[in-house]
């Protein structure tokens, strides 16, 4: 038995959750801050050392928002505001063509209308301490070799650092354990997809002149450069393709391919700290949910970093599938509400990568077409849609994550004003009262905007759901919502319910035997 910060004791934990990346640390954060008992393990000796992903995304500063520790995350990263966007670089040198300013763009549409520089080891670092002031900390040097699914939970193995083999059972595991996932192929899911033929390289260095804190990337034939701030280390992180006829060197260095990156981002490298080579993948997993078992992350789906979307996915996964697992777990609803994790979450993925896999192959193509995209489509789709406020905000919600919504969820009905179940929660500003802010609560939620009537009020109080009655509003008006209308709002954040009736909120919960009362206090 642990005791978390609270002073509240956690039981036996039902939920093993295999791997600490980013997707497993939130999913277990998602628990514990709901007092479910969970097991986080990893087969690695202790944190990650790679900077993997750079940008942290709006929709994922929310959910730490709902947190409580987003601004605590926004003031250690750099807030990255705006992208300037260079060609040529290849014979002479590169000039800029571009420069897109995210506030602009996703002004009124989000509390974090940005992308946050902040590198995944830090990232990884700093949940790690979120989770350890909860009670739970990661079991290191523990890796998951087998498990199977019994008649009422799974029986896991785990072989330790020390040598020891332990058999455990737990109510559901969770694999969080990235690309090469031992629960996936425990499962026997297929992973379709393929490799992309480009190598890739990612290197930390410090340049002349200072640190911007912009980003910087260059598009042409066979090459795709970024450059990003890293505040820890006062570096900038460079990620791009190697030319195509230096992939098959034995043993790349930064010198090798210096020639090129400097001229693309007009810079001058004074120090290189690290420089490594990898291969990109894009495929999805057949399921995300067998029984007992869920995969999470990379787990099950991979692709392209080139839109900064993959580590921000994996943690929308967990987001999700962590309030649904508590609520199964504490009996607050029906186990079928489980079933709605893989559907809400599996048709994302694969639009994703279907959607990073066609942009990048036009964007670093060769040939014809990759000129055409390169030269025509996109400085005519961000040209023309950055000069129109739809046209941005419609590419800071594609590229923050803020569009994902769940339309044909089975938890998602009706639609009031432009808001439909399924959706998001508009944020509707700060000018009146932050409609986010009764979101940490982390819990169900009845919003209206306007006036409740009376038998709304009776019903939310005999269900025991909180009733936050906002006054009507331009922001309000502004994000689509209706006014006096009820709108059911999910612990993640989305609208699972937009009605008129109270009778209407009482059959919901009747059908997913939801009890909206608040279990966190023990
Ligand atoms: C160079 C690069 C740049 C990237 N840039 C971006 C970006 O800008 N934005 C973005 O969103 N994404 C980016 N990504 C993708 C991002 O890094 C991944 O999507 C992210 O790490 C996935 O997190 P995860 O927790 O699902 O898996 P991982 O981070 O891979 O974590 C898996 C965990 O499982 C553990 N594990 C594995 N097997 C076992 C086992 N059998 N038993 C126990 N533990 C196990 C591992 O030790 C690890 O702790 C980038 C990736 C790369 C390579």
């Amino acid at each position: 038995m642990t005791y978390n910060e609270r002073g509240s004791w956690m039981a036996h934990p039902s939920v093993l959750i295999v791997g600490a990346g980013p997707s497993g640390l939130n999913l277990a954060l998602a628990l514990v801050r709901r007092n479910v008992a969970c097991r986080v393990i990893s087969d690695s000796g202790g944190p990650g050392r790679e900077s993997r992903a750079m940008v942290v995304q709006a929709r994922t500063l929310e959910f730490y928002g709902q947190l409580g520790f987003a601004d605590e995350m926004v003031a250690q990263g750099i807030v990255a505001e705006t992208a300037h966007v260079r060609e040529g670089g290849e014979a002479g040198p590169s000039r800029e063509v571009l420069s897109i300013s995210f506030k602009e763009m996703g002004g009124g549409l989000s509390p974090y209308p940005f992308a946050l520089a902040y590198p995944q080891d830090d990232h990884e670092r700093f949940l790690i301490d979120k989770l350890r002031r909860e009670g739970c900390e990661v079991e290191w040097g523990a890796k998951l070799t087998h498990f199977r699914e019994e008649e009422h939970g799974v029986r896991a193995t785990i072989e330790h650092q020390s040598g020891r083999t332990e058999e455990t059972e737990i109510a559901y595991i969770c694999g969080c354990d990235g690309a090469r996932s031992c629960v996936r192929e425990t499962l026997h899911l297929g992973f379709p997809g393929g490799t992309y033929e480009q190598l890739f390289y990612v290197a930390d260095v410090k340049i002349a002149g200072g640190s911007p804190r912009d980003l910087f990337i260059n598009l042409g034939e066979h090459i795709l450069t970024l450059m990003f701030p890293v505040r820890s280390s006062g570096m900038q992180r460079l990620i791009g393709l190697v030319p195509p006829e230096l992939s098959d060197r034995h043993e790349l260095r930064f010198e090798d391919i210096r020639s090129r990156v400097e001229p693309q981002l007009d810079i001058q490298v004074t120090e290189v700290n690290w420089f490594s080579t990898y291969r990109v993948h894009h495929r999805v997993a057949d399921r995300f949910r067998v029984g007992r078992a869920f995969l999470v992350g990379d787990a099950g789906h991979i692709h392209s970093p080139a839109g900064g979307q993959g580590m921000n996915t994996g943690i929308g996964d967990a987001v999700n599938l962590g309030w649904k697992l508590a609520h199964v777990v504490q009996s607050r609803a029906h186990p079928s509400l489980l079933d709605t994790y893989e559907p809400e979450r599996i048709g994302f993925a694969r639009s994703l990568v279907a959607t990073t896999d066609r942009a990048f192959t036009g964007l670093v193509g060769d040939g014809v077409i990759g000129e055409f995209t390169r030269r025509i489509i996109a400085p005519l789709v961000f040209g023309v849609a950055t000069r129109f406020s739809l046209g941005r905000h419609a590419i800071f919600r594609t590229i923050s994550q803020t569009r994902i919504h769940y339309p044909d969820s089975p938890l998602s009905r009706g639609a009031a004003g432009g808001v439909h179940g399924g959706d998001r929660l508009p944020w509707t500003g700060p000018r009146v009262s932050d409609n986010f802010e009764p979101l940490r609560s982390l819990d169900w939620q009845a919003h209206v905007y306007g006036k409740a009537d009376r038998s709304l009020e009776t019903t939310c109080r005999e269900l025991n759901l909180p009733l936050h009655t906002f006054a009507w509003s331009d922001g309000a008006e502004d994000a689509g919502l209706e006014r006096n209308v009820l709108y059911l709002v999910r612990p993640d954040g989305y609208i699972a319910l937009a009605a008129e009736d109270a009778g209407d909120l009482r059959s919901f919960a009747d059908e997913f035997q939801l009890r909206f009362e608040d279990l966190r206090s023990g």
